[in-house]
């Protein structure tokens, strides 16, 4: 860990949605990078100018640090070993059978690093893993390492949000630093010199905190959405309306309006599958009332795919067997292709298990939906999968939908009735050309009627 020059040599293990676009954020700012994936396939792509995945603004950013010679790729721990004087672990910890993470892959990636490190360097993990994993895996890397104690090891946990990955990596709200070292520290800063000057906060803790961070802020979202959710059905009983509970609670400065939109709830790589986990520490660590709070939001949030089909059902007449069912969207949020915990996924096979025929249009997620599930029957267009459609369900947010023309589209179904299960579309305008428009957690109103108002993109009237 020398040089005083501003650009420093950084390695990325695990090149999937945060280490790919780590990578590449790493290099616009300024640093060599050296990314190592064990997935061949998906680094010849990546090698080649190609992000193997959707991510908005990711390419053109890949391409010019390829360009660059900012940006390389291997598949060797032992290039990646004598490259790096920080080196970012960003490989996957999904769920395992029990509920509680998987970090095999961690441990794996940080194994087979280690023998090749040679001299002094800092591991810096990105992923998000239960409280406790950092230190573990600083005591075997050191056991492990040639450079034993030379060998620093931080925590920096990641919050991008994909769709909007690479402006939270260049331009994050915060950025965690888990130490045990001034000198961890100080390199970090370096590592993170443009953002820190751009006034970016840097929060320097012990490792425990930074890990607990990144579980608490999902905890803290998912609980958001759950909570908007049971408001939802509150509404429902009482025959009120959650868009204008959501928003009149969302002027509250307190509160907030983002994470409070009543629908379908949270899926995809992430949100569900760490409050699971961290659910499953708090257990293990004893402290049952975040464990009790945890398993209520995943349970309110599973509940809503549930709900979203019980209108799906009423708005084709009681019964599913037989009935066509356009689904718009697939991916688990818009502006992304990831289909992992798509609760639009698990809303078409549990229809196609009731026997509807369902045909599913997204923008970029169809190509992953149909590798999951090669049953699936993908549309090309919005018209194509309405075509003698007796529902239409709304189940991603894709701004590409606020502007379908509902007139248009009811001479293509067989009935114009859709379930707006994100509350995204502008009821009134669907209406007013002629359909039945269900939506949970808002009353039921005739054809021809009208929105009051009609929300932004942002769910605000004003
Ligand atoms: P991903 O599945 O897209 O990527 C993981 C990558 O790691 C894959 O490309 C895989 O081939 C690679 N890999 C697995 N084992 C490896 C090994 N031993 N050596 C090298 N590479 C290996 O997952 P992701 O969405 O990028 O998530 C990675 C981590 O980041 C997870 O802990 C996740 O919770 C966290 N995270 C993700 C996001 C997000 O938006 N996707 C945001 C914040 C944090």
């Amino acid at each position: 860990m020398s040089r005083d020059d501003a650009s420093l040599r950084v390695t990325v293990i695990g090149a999937g949605y945060l280490g790919l676009t780590h990578a590449v954020c790493m290099a616009e700012l300024g640093h060599q990078v050296l990314a190592l994936d064990v997935d061949s396939e998906k680094l010849a792509k990546a090698a080649a100018g190609e992000a193997p995945f959707f991510e908005p603004g990711l390419e053109s950013l890949l391409r010019k640090n390829l360009d660059s010679g900012g940006l390389r790729f291997t598949t060797s721990f032992a290039e990646a070993g004598g490259f790096g004087d920080a080196h970012f672990l960003c490989v996957g910890t999904p769920q395992a059978a029990d509920g509680r993470a998987d970090l095999s892959y961690v441990h794996s990636a940080a194994g087979a690093l280690a023998p090749h490190l040679t001299a002094d360097c800092l591991i810096v993990g990105k992923s998000t893993v239960p409280v406790g994993t950092a230190r573990q895996v600083l005591g075997r890397v050191r056991a492990a390492a040639p450079a034993g104690n030379l060998v620093d090891l931080a925590w920096n946990p990641e919050f991008l949000r994909e769709g909007l990955a690479v402006q939270d990596s260049l331009s994050p709200d915060r950025i965690v630093l888990g130490v045990t070292s001034s000198r961890a520290a100080e390199l970090l800063r370096r590592v993170y010199a443009a953002p820190l000057a751009a006034g970016v906060p840097a929060l320097v803790m012990d490792l425990e905190t930074a890990e607990l961070v990144k579980v608490a802020a999902n905890a803290f979202l998912a609980t958001k959405v759950s909570f908007i959710n049971v408001m939802a059905e509150m509404c429902e009983a009482a025959g009120a309306d959650v868009m204008q509970l959501a928003e009149a609670l969302g002027h509250d400065e307190r509160i907030g309006r983002r994470f409070l939109s009543p629908g379908l709830g949270f899926g995809g790589g992430c949100l569900p599958k760490d409050i699971r986990a961290f659910r499953a520490t708090a257990s293990a660590l004893g402290v049952s009332s975040l464990a009790s709070l945890l398993g209520t939001v995943d349970t309110i949030n599973l509940d809503r795919r549930t709900r979203v089909i019980a209108l799906a059902r009423e708005a084709a007449g009681g019964d599913l067997a037989g009935k066509r069912v356009a689904v718009l969207g697939v991916a688990f949020k818009p502006n992304s292709d990831d289909i992992r915990d798509s609760p639009s996924l698990d809303i078409c096979e549990r229809l196609a298990a009731e026997g509807a025929a369902v045909s599913v249009h997204d923008p970029v997620a169809l190509p992953n939906a149909a590798r999951k599930r090669p049953d699936l029957r993908c549309a090309g267009s919005v018209s194509e999968a309405a075509e003698r459609a007796d529902v239409v369900l709304h189940l991603t947010e894709w701004s590409d939908y606020r502007a379908i023309d509902p007139g248009a589209l009811a001479r293509v179904v067989a009935r114009p009735v859709l379930v707006d299960a994100r509350c995204a579309l502008d009821a009134g305008l669907w209406r007013a050309a002629g359909w039945h428009v269900l939506m949970p957690g808002r009353p039921s109103v005739p054809p021809g009627t009208p929105s009051l108002r009609v929300p932004d993109a942002a769910g605000y009237t004003r």
